[in-house]
């Protein structure tokens, strides 16, 4: 039998309907949520997810900035222009697009972030609220994968989950979500021995690496919830995630498209950050 697709296109569209809502709400009482979005050196891939974190905010009726700095541009203007964002009341989240040059300190960046406008949730006041149960911003993919897994309607509760990947974007933050959530949980990374052992005991699976087409279908457990958030490029320039899809679909009860699984939705909880964040400054 042929897994059933988790679409997100189709989830996302239905979330920022309801956020549309909620941003409306907030400007008839004269607040527009803002996202700054901070965009350092010609990376294309990053400027596509820029690209669409703005046209995002755009059709959901949320203000964004959008600034672009060249590569060689010294930390300290970055630093100054967050020092700025921070101190402004008319915005609501500020995210820097990861990965920086090589003369940025990347944590001294995120730290630079006021903790109550880091809507990625990647400042270590965030991580540890979020490790402490008590989270104030949840980093926007593995956010949204719980999103999915709800609408996915899956049982989370006492259910063997196992991540492939342990960053501190998405592999990390995911563990924790899935604890909270009352998963049994193993975090696989490269250092992982016999790979497959591990991968074949899960009901969910979350594949987080960057390797094309790595998890194949027997890896699989049967009917089982494999969420795809790698994003690769094949030899041929076709966008694919870390599952192979065709061999996975077989095997999984439940399953993540690339395109059109976790990317979409990875966006629509960068939007829900930024308005609970703009709901925040009425209370
Ligand atoms: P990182 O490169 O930061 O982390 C990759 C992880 O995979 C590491 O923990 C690494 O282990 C592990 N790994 C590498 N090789 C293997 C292997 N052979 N077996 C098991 N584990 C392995 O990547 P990110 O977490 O940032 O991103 C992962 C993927 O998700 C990428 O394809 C990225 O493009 C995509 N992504 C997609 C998003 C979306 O919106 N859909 C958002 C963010 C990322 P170790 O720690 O030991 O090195």
């Amino acid at each position: 039998m042929t897994a059933r697709i988790l679409d997100g296109n189709a989830i996302s569209a239905l979330l920022r309907e309801e956020l549309a809502v909620r941003a409306a709400a907030l400007k008839a009482r004269g607040i527009t949520p803002c996202l700054a979005v901070i965009l350092v050196g010609e990376d294309p891939a990053s400027a596509v997810y820029v690209r669409n974190k703005v046209a995002g905010c755009e059709k959901t009726g949320l203000r964004s900035i959008k600034d672009v700095y060249p590569a060689a541009v010294d930390p300290a203007v970055v630093l100054a222009r967050i020092a700025e964002l921070n101190a402004d009341p008319t915005v609501h989240g500020i995210l820097v697009q990861l990965p920086l040059p090589k003369q940025f300190d990347a944590d001294v960046v995120l730290e630079a972030i006021a903790p109550e406008k880091d809507v990625d949730g990647f400042h270590a006041e965030n991580v540890g609220a979020l490790m402490q149960g008590n989270p104030r911003f949840i980093p926007c993919t593995p956010y949204g994968v719980i999103k999915m897994l709800e609408r996915g309607k899956v049982v989370l509760k006492g259910a063997e989950a196992v991540i492939v990947g342990r960053s501190n974007i998405v592999g990390k933050p995911m563990a924790m979500l899935l604890l909270a959530k009352s998963c049994t949980v193993t975090v696989c990374h490269s250092q992982s021995k016999d790979l497959a052992f591990h991968t074949r005991r899960a009901d969910i699976l979350v594949a987080a690496v960057g390797r094309a087409r790595m998890i194949t279908g027997d890896m699989i457990k049967p009917g089982a919830t494999v969420i795809d958030v790698g994003i690769n490029r094949t030899p041929e320039g076709k966008l694919c995630g870390d599952v192979d899809f065709e061999s996975a679909k077989e095997v999984a009860g439940l399953i993540t498209p690339v395109p059109g699984g976790v990317g979409p939705m990875t966006i629509t909880m960068l939007l829900t950050n930024t308005l609970e964040s703009a709901e925040r400054t009425l209370k």
